[in-house]
């Protein structure tokens, strides 16, 4: 028994160098991809159920390393957010994604929401609300245009501090969304007290929507809550029409999904816009 435990020490210290060993390789590659603005950002379009209308687009950050090949931000952002590189990528990225919403409409997509991620390590920055304030004031996007993607796991440790930054937030204009909604522990505590305009219903909760009667009530009674808070409700990871009929009738305000689109980049946006119209459900 002694054997085998002392085995098994051996191999997790193993996996753990392992593990150590990748992260530094991933982080020293990022770094070198920061510097070289090696970041770029598609964009994922959100339409409402009620006519098609497309109301904005979520912007997601996109990396394509020459030796790793493409690399998911779900690998890379907890490396910048463990080293402190989401600080300037964060920012990088509100930034690209305000000035590309304010190019949408001059370029006639009327006035769409821009939605960006906040790292947890971004909203916990003692100037976070200036900063979001800056760029909006330097890029010229009108503050009900920009929507911020929070998670309900940032939350942990500092909801006062944070209550009081998504206040001041909305105070200036600025929509938050709750994203992952469901993945969390206490989420219908933080759908009450979060001062949050947007629920994200995770995809986790999309997928059997159209298949099961029970996956249907939660989703439903979920959007009822949520109108009932005054919150609208967008579906994530809709990739079939009949989930589109189905979540429509459960009540959800906006769909986000590879049905409507996956997340494009900035040169193809105005040709999705023109073939959508074509194709829109109304
Ligand atoms: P998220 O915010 O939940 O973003 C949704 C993810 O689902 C995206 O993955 C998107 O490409 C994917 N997705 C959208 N529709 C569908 C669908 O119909 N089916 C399936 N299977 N997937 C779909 P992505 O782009 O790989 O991003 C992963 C996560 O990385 C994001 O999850 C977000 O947490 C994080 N992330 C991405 N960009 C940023 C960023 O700029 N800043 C920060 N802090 N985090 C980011
Ligand atoms: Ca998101
Ligand atoms: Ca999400
Ligand atoms: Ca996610």
């Amino acid at each position: 028994a002694k054997e085998s435990g002392r085995g098994r020490i051996c191999t997790f210290t193993a996996d753990m160098n392992r593990n150590v060993v990748e992260r530094m390789r991933l982080l020293s590659r990022v770094r070198l991809a920061f510097d070289r603005q090696a970041f770029t950002l598609h964009y994922q379009p959100q339409v409402a159920t009620a006519d098609g209308r497309v109301r904005g687009f979520e912007a997601l950050v996109r990396w394509t390393d020459a030796e790793l090949g493409p690399v998911s931000p779900d690998r890379f952002i907890p490396v910048c957010e463990d080293s402190g590189l989401i600080i300037p990528l964060g920012l990088w990225v509100l930034e690209t994604a305000c000035i590309e919403a304010v190019g949408l409409a001059c370029r006639g997509a009327g006035e769409v929401t821009m939605s960006v991620n906040m790292s947890a390590v971004q909203l916990a920055q003692h100037d976070f609300v200036p900063r979001v304030l800056e760029v909006l004031a330097r890029t010229g996007l009108p503050p009900h245009r920009l929507e911020l993607e929070i998670t309900e796991s940032q939350m942990i440790g500092s909801l006062d501090a944070a209550i009081g930054k998504l206040n001041a937030l909305r105070q200036a204009g600025i929509q938050i969304a709750l994203d992952d909604f469901g993945t969390g522990y206490s989420s219908l505590t933080y759908l009450r007290t979060l001062p949050i305009n947007t629920l994200k219903l995770d995809k986790a909760f999309i997928d059997d929507v159209h298949r099961r009667a029970d996956a249907r009530g939660l989703v439903s009674s979920i959007s009822r809550i949520a109108h009932d808070l005054n919150r609208s409700v967008v579906a994530e990871g809709v990739e079939e029409a009949g989930q589109w009929e189905v979540l429509s009738l459960m009540g959800c305000d906006l769909i986000q999904g590879y049905f409507v689109s996956r997340p494009l980049p900035a040169d193809r946006i105005d040709a999705f816009l023109a073939s959508w119209e074509d194709r829109r459900p109304r």
